[in-house]
This record gives C-alpha cells, structure tokens and sequence, in this order.
C-alpha cells in the first residue's frame, strides 16, 4: 500500500484520482472470482452468516443480476457492505457486431486495467435429433503465451491470464442480454454450451479455468452438464493428465492440425515438449479415466497439411482411438505463408480421412460476417458442432 501511495503523489492531480479509483476497484472482491467455499468465507468475514453466500449466488447465477440493490432478501446492512467491498462485474463492452443473419454476436470487452478480450455466441438450429445450441466462446488469457504461427492470437504475444470472473461473465453478458428475450425458451435457457476456445490456451490458465468450469456446472452456479462444457488445447500433456483426474468429466478437443512430429513442431511450437506420442498417450488416458472421446481439430492450409498423404498419415495416427475429427479450412490471418485450402483439396483430404474410417465432419464455410479478420474463431465455431 505505502509503494501506491508513493505512485499516486507522484502522478498528475486528474492522473491520481483515476489511480486512487483504480486501487479501490483493485481492493473490492469479485463475487465472480470466488468459489463457492471463498464467497461462504467472504461472507462470513463481513460477519454474516455463510448461507448468505447461497443467496448471493442465486441472484448472480438465477436471477442473473447486475448490482446488489436488485439482491431484496438480503438484509440491508449486508447490501450496503457488499456494494461499498465488493462488485459484480469486471467487463466493459466496447462493442458488439451481430451477424446479417442475427445467428453469431461478437463481443469486445475491455478489462479493468485497460486490455481488450473478445468473446461470441451463437446460435445453431435444430438439426435431426440434437437440440438447438446456443454457445458461447470465452477466451482465458489476453494473447497467448503458445505463438502457433498460423494464429491471429498467437502472433499478438502474450499479456495477462484470466481471472475467473472475467471468464465467467463473458457467459454471464449473452444470458444477461437474452434473459429479456420474448422467446421463453430462449430466456429460459439462453446458453446450452460453453466452448474455452477463444484468445488463449486454457490449460495453461489452469486454475482460473477450473474455478470458472466449476462455476458453470455447479448446481448453485449456470447449472450447465459436463458434456455441454469443451476445453480445446494445443496440448499441454501434463495438464490433461491433470484434467482427466477431476471430478467433472468436460469435453475435450485437441487442435492437432498435423500428424507427424517435424510438421506439428513448425505449426505448434509446444510439440517439441510434448510430441505426439505423448500426446496421443494423454488422450487415451482421458478416454479411458473419462469416458470422453477427445475431438482432434484440423485446421487445413494450402500446401502445408493439406494433401491425400496427410490424411493417411492423419489417419494412422488416430487409428484404434475412439476419436472425432473436425476438418475446418484454415482462417487467412497475417501470415501469407499459411493461406486456406482450396475447396476441392479440403473434399479430398475428408474423402481419405472417410475412407480409412476416420469419424470426422467437415464444416466449409459458413459465411459468418463478422468474423472477418478474426482468423481464429469463426472456423472452430463451425466445427464444434
Ligand atoms: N489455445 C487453444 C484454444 C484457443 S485457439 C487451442 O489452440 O486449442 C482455438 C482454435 O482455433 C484452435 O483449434 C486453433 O488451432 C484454431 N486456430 C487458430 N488459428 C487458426 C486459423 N488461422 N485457422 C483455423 N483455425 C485456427
Ligand atoms: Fe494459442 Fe491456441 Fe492460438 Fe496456439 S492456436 S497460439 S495455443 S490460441
């Protein structure tokens, strides 16, 4: 405290003031950075007692409020305390683009020190038997520390990981929004889904992560199942040995993107320590203590990983593992090296992928608007259905 002090004597009057604000903001705890045991002891330290906390959660993740005024069961004196010691939200909207066919919503947020994450969600309608889906897409981490060259994220450098809350209420701002909504089911059940495949690699946010997973499965919280939740790393094998031994058993996707060591070192740098047959290990290893059969994700781009051979190859890879592929054409970004496959390659490599009895679906295009210039979402959106 005595080196902030310093910091604002030595700032600009205006400059000091927006710094005393900061600090203060800084000192207020986050309901949604706690779990439920933390906000039972936040609770308690206000000196109230702990089932107040289950109160305070029903109207964060029920009622989905936005201030403690709206919170009219809680005594007064504890409404006051909270407002003066705690808060509710971290996220700014800077702005929000929805797609031509009101189908996807973007969302830029901006975080309290400043930085910018994007989320999204989006709607698929019913197709055959599976239920309409309405999912959102969070990011972890402000950039991400992995620098896969053929990602938009990853060739932004890495800034800050995460808090839970600011996980949590990028889920929290789309069922807000909607929870208006006239459609009943839609206010009813306004996110079916959760996919941690935004900016970001969640695994190596882990503990972040898993509050925020906890949050969202928890009967107290969105109350949302384990198979409704997807976690997509670049592979972090001691991470996912990790994941596998937790009590909430969630989706995994692996964005694999080659099938041999040399080609998936130059794509994804973090294959030098843990290569494939490490990985391939790991995944098994989630199957078998899980029951979740991991999705790999293919990302196909011109010339590097996108021909008959790596499909073969691709194949004998996953062979003999209870598996799924997602093919996704790759997403033009910076880099000119890594450009999309052409249409008729991406046919070719999942007529292979097919045929060696690979299970996959392949999703081309689907003309999302607003996506344009992302490089990284808009694909693995599609792909994840
Ligand atoms: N870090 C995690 C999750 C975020 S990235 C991960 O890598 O899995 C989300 C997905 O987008 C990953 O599957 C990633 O490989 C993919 N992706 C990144 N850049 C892409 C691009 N240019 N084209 C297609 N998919 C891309
Ligand atoms: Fe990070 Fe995933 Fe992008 Fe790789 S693909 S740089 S792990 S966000």
């Amino acid at each position: 405290m005595l080196g902030d002090n310093l910091l604002l004597l030595s700032a600009p009057r205006g400059a000091r003031i927006c710094l005393r604000i900061y600090l203060m903001e800084m000192a207020r705890k986050n309901i949604l950075d706690l779990s439920h045991t933390q906000l039972k002891e936040f609770v308690c330290s206000l000196g109230e007692p702990a089932y107040r906390a289950d109160q305070i959660l029903w109207w964060v993740y029920k009622k989905l409020a936005i201030s403690f005024e709206e919170m009219t069961d809680l005594p007064q004196t504890l409404r006051q305390k909270l407002i003066s010691g705690a808060l509710l939200s971290s996220l700014a909207t800077v702005a929000e683009k929805i797609s031509a066919d009101g189908q996807t919503r973007k969302v830029l947020f901006r975080l309290d020190d400043g930085r910018t994450i994007e989320s999204s969600f989006m709607l698929y309608g019913r197709a055959g038997s599976s239920r309409e889906r309405r999912t959102v897409c969070v990011s972890t981490q402000v950039g991400c520390p992995i620098g896969c060259s053929f990602c938009a994220t990853g060739q932004q450098g890495f800034e800050r990981n995460l808090r839970p809350g600011e996980i949590i209420e990028q889920v929290l701002y789309f069922m807000r929004s909607m929870n208006k909504e006239v459609d009943t089911d839609l206010a009813r059940r306004p996110v079916t889904n959760v996919v941690f495949m935004g900016m970001g690699e969640p695994l190596a946010n882990y503990e972040a992560v898993w509050l925020s997973i906890e949050m969202l499965n928890s009967k107290q919280g969105l109350n949302l199942g384990a198979r409704q939740i997807t976690i997509s790393t670049v592979g972090l094998v001691p991470q996912i040995q990790r994941l596998a031994s937790e009590n909430i058993h969630v989706e995994l996707a692996i964005s694999l993107h080659a099938a041999n060591d040399e080609l998936r070192n130059r794509l994804v740098p973090i294959n030098k320590k843990y290569p494939l047959k490490q990985l391939m290990a790991a995944c098994r290893e989630y199957f078998e203590k899980t029951g979740r059969r991991p999705t790999f994700e293919y990302a196909l781009f011109r010339g590097i990983n996108d021909s008959v051979g790596h499909a073969r190859e691709l194949a004998g890879l996953l062979q003999g593992l209870n598996c799924h592929v997602n093919l996704i054409t790759g997403n033009p970004t910076k880099s000119k090296e890594f450009m999309p496959s052409s249409r008729n390659t991406v046919l070719a490599f999942q007529k292979q992928l097919t045929a060696s009895g690979i299970s996959n679906t392949l999703r081309l295009s689907k003309g999302v608007d607003i996506e344009a210039g992302c490089g990284q979402l808009r694909s693995r959106w599609i792909a994840i259905r």
